[in-house]
Parts: C-alpha cells; sequence; structure tokens
C-alpha cells in the first residue's frame, strides 16, 4: 500500500464535509459536489514549489551541490507559515507533505497565517559554522524574492534553531535593504529581535495539550462526554490516577515537554523513559530529568550512553536501545523526534494508551488506523505541537510593533490560545465518532473552505 499523506487525508476530509449539513449550508446539490471537487483540488495540491541547488563551497575548496525547497502551500488564512529543516532525509514530496500540515496548524489555532515548510538536505553535523553560514545565506538569496514578512515567513525546524534565523534574517535585510525585515524569519534569538518563550514554546504546549485534556476539560465535563468511542473511553481510564510517560526524542521539544511533566502539580505523572537518537534510559522509578538536562547542556545536547556517563550525569537508569522507547508499557508515549517513528512494520508492538506528537507526523496514515481502531488515544501534531508557531505569531507581532513581551506573558498568551482551541475541538470530538486527528482536520479546513466561499473563490 502506498503510504497515505496529509494530502490524502485532506481529500478524506472534504468528503466527509460534503455530507455534513453545518458544513457551507448555502451550498447545495451539484454546486456543493463542485465546490468539494475544487476544495479538493486547492488543497490537495501546494500553491507554489520552489527548489533549487546551493551551490556551497566547503573548507576542502571542493563545490557541493546540495537539494533545498521552499515549499508554498496554501495562503488563504494569511502569509505562508513554517520551519526550515535541515536533514538528510529532506525531500520534496516530504516537504509538501509537512507544509500541508503547517496549513491545517495554522487553521485550526486561528493563527492568521498560511502553510510553509522549508527543506535542505543536509546532516548539518557533518558541515562547519562557516560551512552552515554559507548555507544559510545562499538559502536567502536564492529564494529571497518569494520570502517577507507579509509573504513568507520561515522559522526553526529540526536541524536549525535561532543561529541560523539570525544569520538568514541578516542575509534577507541586506538583500531587501530599506524594507521590514524583522518580521522575515521567526525563531531568531532575542538579541536579534526574537521572542522570549519562543524557544520553550513548543514543548510547553505539547505537554499543556495533555494536561488540559486530562486534568482540566475532562473532570470538569465528566457528565455530558460520550464514553461510546473506545478511544475517548482510554482518555476517561488515565483520569485523575498516577500516569507513566515515555519521550522519545531529547531536543528542544522532548527535553521542554519533560521537563514541563517533571514540575508539573496538576498531574501526577512520572518518566519511566527517555530516548534520543543514541539510547534509551528506563527506570520504571522514574527520571530525574532535571539532571538530565544539565547533563545535555555540558554535552552536545547527547543523553548519557553509557554506564560512566550515566553516572557523571547523578541519575539511575537502564540503558536499552534507542528503539525500545516505542513499546514501553506506558499511559502515555509522547513522540518528540522525527516523522514516521510508528509504521505498519511496528505499530503492533506498541503499547501505550495515549500518544502525543510533539514531532510532525510521526505515526504514517495507516499506522494511524490501526492505532484508533486500538482505542489508542492519539493527540495529534496540529493539535499538540503548534506552541512554536504561535509565539512566532507572537514574535512577528512583536516585531511590527518593536514592542516586546515578557515572557510571563508569552506564555500565558500561549496557553490561552491553546486552550481556546482545546475548548472547540474536544466537545467535538467527544461528541461525534471520530478520530480526535480527523475532528482537527475536518476543523481546520472547515475554516479554510468556509473563508474561500466567502471570498467567492468557489464558484
Ligand atoms: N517548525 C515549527 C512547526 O513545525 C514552527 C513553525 C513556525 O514557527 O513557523 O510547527
Amino acid at each position: 500500500m502506498a503510504k497515505q499523506t496529509t494530502t490524502d487525508v485532506i481529500e478524506k476530509s472534504l468528503l466527509d464535509l460534503h455530507d455534513d449539513p453545518q458544513f457551507i449550508p448555502e451550498l447545495k446539490d451539484e454546486a456543493r459536489t463542485k465546490a468539494v471537487n475544487s476544495l479538493i483540488t486547492i488543497l490537495s495540491t501546494p500553491n507554489h514549489v520552489h527548489k533549487s541547488y546551493l551551490r556551497v563551497a566547503r573548507e576542502n575548496g571542493e563545490i557541493e551541490r546540495i537539494p533545498a525547497f521552499r515549499m508554498q502551500h496554501n495562503d488563504t488564512l494569511g502569509p505562508y507559515k513554517g520551519g526550515i529543516r535541515f536533514h538528510e532525509s529532506v525531500n520534496e514530496e516530504e516537504v509538501v507533505n509537512f507544509s500541508a500540515l503547517m496549513t491545517l496548524k495554522n487553521a485550526l489555532h486561528e493563527v492568521p497565517f498560511g502553510g510553509g515548510k522549508g527543506g535542505v538536505a543536509i546532516d548539518p553535523r557533518q558541515y562547519s559554522t562557516k560551512e552552515l553560514h554559507q548555507i544559510c545565506a545562499k538559502y536567502v538569496q536564492y529564494f529571497a524574492e518569494i520570502l517577507g514578512p507579509d509573504k513568507d515567513i520561515p522559522a526553526p525546524d529540526v536541524g536549525t534553531s535561532a543561529r541560523e534565523m539570525d544569520w538568514m534574517m541578516s542575509e534577507y535585510k541586506s538583500i531587501q535593504y530599506g524594507k521590514p525585515y524583522l518580521g522575515s524569519f521567526t525563531g531568531k534569538s532575542v538579541l536579534n529581535g526574537g521572542s522570549l518563550g519562543r524557544k520553550e514554546a513548543t514543548g510547553k504546549g505539547v505537554y499543556f495539550t495533555l494536561r488540559y485534556l486530562l486534568h482540566d476539560y475532562l473532570n470538569k465535563n465528566l457528565q455530558q462526554l460520550s464514553h461510546s468511542q473506545s478511544q475517548a473511553a482510554t482518555a476517561l481510564n488515565c483520569l485523575n490516577r498516577p500516569l507513566t510517560l515515555a519521550v522519545q526524542g531529547f531536543g528542544n521539544v522532548g527535553s521542554v515537554m519533560a521537563t514541563e511533566a517533571y514540575n508539573c502539580e496538576f498531574l501526577n505523572n512520572t518518566i519511566i523513559a527517555v530516548s534520543d537518537r543514541n539510547v534509551t534510559l528506563y527506570n520504571p522509578a522514574g527520571i530525574d530529568i532535571s539532571a538530565l538536562t544539565n547533563y545535555t547542556a555540558n554535552n552536545l545536547g547527547d543523553l548519557p550512553s553509557s554506564l560512566e556517563q550515566i553516572r557523571e550525569a547523578g541519575v539511575q537508569a537502564e540503558i536499552l536501545d534507542r528503539e525500545a522507547i516505542l513499546y514501553l508499557n506506558v499511559d502515555v508515549l509522547v513522540l518528540a523526534a522525527l516523522e514516521d517513528q510508528i509504521r505498519m512494520d511496528n505499530v503492533n508492538r506498541v503499547r501505550s494508551r495515549i500518544i502525543v506528537e510533539g514531532a510532525n507526523a510521526p505515526i504514517t496514515g495507516e499506522a494511524d488506523e490501526i492505532l484508533a481502531a486500538k482505542g489508542t488515544l492519539i493527540l495529534p501534531d496540529i493539535l499538540a505541537n503548534a506552541g512554536g508557531v504561535i509565539v512566532s505569531y507572537f514574535e512577528w507581532l512583536q516585531g511590527r510593533e518593536t514592542q516586546y513581551y515578557s515572557e510571563s506573558e508569552v506564555f500565558e498568551q500561549l496557553l490561552t490560545k491553546m486552550e481556546k482551541t482545546m475548548r472547540t475541538i474536544y466537545p467535538l470530538y467527544f461528541g461525534a465518532n471520530k478520530s480526535l486527528r480527523q475532528t482537527c482536520y475536518d476543523h481546520a479546513i472547515k475554516r479554510i473552505s468556509t473563508i474561500l466561499y466567502t471570498q467567492g473563490k468557489l464558484f
């Protein structure tokens, strides 16, 4: 079976919406079918595909050609927005897929941006700082005309961080001299006009999505909930009891999420495993996350991976192989590493009852259906990991006004915005017989489609 992509799910959503009487009620019969077909065409293909080969001089004097992409999926809600990923697996199809996810993520949370995504096919660990700087500058030189604060606003993603955004913004500023540039990139360092709290925003939001569901929403709404869905019943089973957590990925998202869980007073949760690209660390009695973050801060982000390093870190844990984290018997598995971690070939080994997607697309489409049928509750990427782009939006606003918010203001506004989405989505989910992912997709697509309709784009 061919791999299911975001655009396949968009199509499925639109076919469902065709039969939903609340979806653009003004559209009837043949006009309705036509509009839905147009929407499938519009939303299942990107508006623009931009590709280039960056010619980069390596330290050894050789010139390398590096594939680079910027995909602009849809701009119905505002300028294109989404990260730039530096990873060796980057390819055209994957970046298009991620750009579609950004369109839906922004629509779901009412962030006034469309969806885009960039990628450079390199393993950044193999390049010197000077080479990486050159790659960033060339990327902006090549794509300068299609980028900009009101056109398309990149941000960090896997393999990039504030450092790369600072370099790129600076290059953009020299090319577009005299034009506004602060809003051309988000996720910049605070010194260069970035927002306080942007770095922690994704991980904080990921944890908040879980906490809000289990602590706030379910407790308050217990009486009205329909228990008909097995996934909803899974959530209810996890209510008000001690929870075990495993976190795959200890980068910017996983480590912040784990820290939030470790310090949380609302949920009685214990992190019994964390992992990175080298190892899984496992301790059924719980892992000291603050000792681990101290260790990774001094060791290029890597978790301790030998007995000696574990002793040095001051934690107690058993070392398992890096994939073992996916198959532990835990209540909550947080996927905060890369895409396609749970697939048809390993889905049947997954035992967690709730999965939270901190990464984008960590579960393939087919595996997602198997998990849903098994009653696993999945908090999907576009719901759970939107904290980054939401604070990117705050950064963009702060850059426009050159007025900056305090860190506590940023976090307060972030959680308020995510809570607003969840207050809309959770009742829809518990009231209908679809997965939470489908509920989020349907809601986001309904919003974009209705806007397209009112703008006269669907006749
Ligand atoms: N790369 C992040 C994401 O996938 C953030 C995007 C942004 O801030 O524009 O959501």
